[in-house]
């Protein structure tokens, strides 16, 4: 008998972040941020100096990463080899790495048991691209977030330039699209919606109706 799990999966922008977090307090379960582990994985290869594009390299990284998800009032801080990497882990120039890194399948398949620990009780909220389709693909609950790109990357730009970061919106946009392309055509894991899974496109939604739509979904399969 392991834990419950739901699984939500989608591009970038979509509202996962958001939405996992609101879901983690609802069912006061752990919460699985995988994009982070990616994140993680491709400041560890650039402060290494390991080319990214190196599949050997990186996934020997993979194997090795020394990383420490730590809840603060500000959130969840990560620590990289002892290192606070929590703001440099966001931007977009992290994030497009972390999408080159992710197309490895030796570094997918590196990084499998160190996410599956996650699986806990009372039960796990896991915020991915492939959570419902390769790792917990016995979850119970699953879903797929989608949003227009031009939703998404609105909702970026808010989020970032809140944190304080300069950013362009067309420049974001760009970025969003090549980010989404690599990760939904890429041969291993491609972002893509599980059969199972409850598809909710959110272009249209506020995050306050998407939470609800999920847990009245969760709780009819829990
Ligand atoms: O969700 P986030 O933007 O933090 O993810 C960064 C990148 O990590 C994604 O663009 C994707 O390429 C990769 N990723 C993945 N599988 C996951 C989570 C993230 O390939 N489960």
């Amino acid at each position: 008998a392991s834990a419950p799990i739901i699984t939500i999966d989608g591009p970038s922008g979509s509202g996962k972040g958001t939405l996992c977090q609101a879901l983690a307090q609802h069912y006061d379960w752990q919460l699985l941020d995988s994009g982070a582990i990616y994140r993680v994985l491709a400041l560890a290869a650039i402060h290494h100096n390991v080319d990214v594009s190196n599949e050997d390299a990186v996934s020997l990284l993979a194997g090795h990463l020394d990383v420490v998800f730590k809840p603060s009032d500000e959130g969840v801080k990560v620590f990289l080899e002892g290192e606070d990497v929590s703001r440099e882990l966001r931007t977009e120039e992290t994030g497009n790495a972390a999408s080159k890194v992710a197309a490895f399948p030796r570094v997918r398949e590196a990084l499998l048991r160190r996410q599956r620990s996650f699986r806990q009780a009372p039960g796990l909220i896991a915020d991915g691209r492939d959570m419902g389709t390769v790792v917990f693909t016995d979850a119970p609950v699953k879903v797929f977030l989608d949003a227009s790109a031009q939703a998404r990357a609105e909702r970026r730009y808010k989020q970032l330039r809140d944190k304080g970061f300069d950013v362009n919106i067309a420049h974001l946009l760009a970025e969003i699209e090549e980010r989404d392309h690599r990760d939904r055509n890429r041969p291993v894991s491609p972002l893509k919606a599980a059969e199972d899974a409850l598809v909710i496109d959110s272009t249209s939604l506020t995050i306050e109706q998407v939470i609800e739509q999920v847990i009245d979904y969760a709780d009819k399969k829990l």
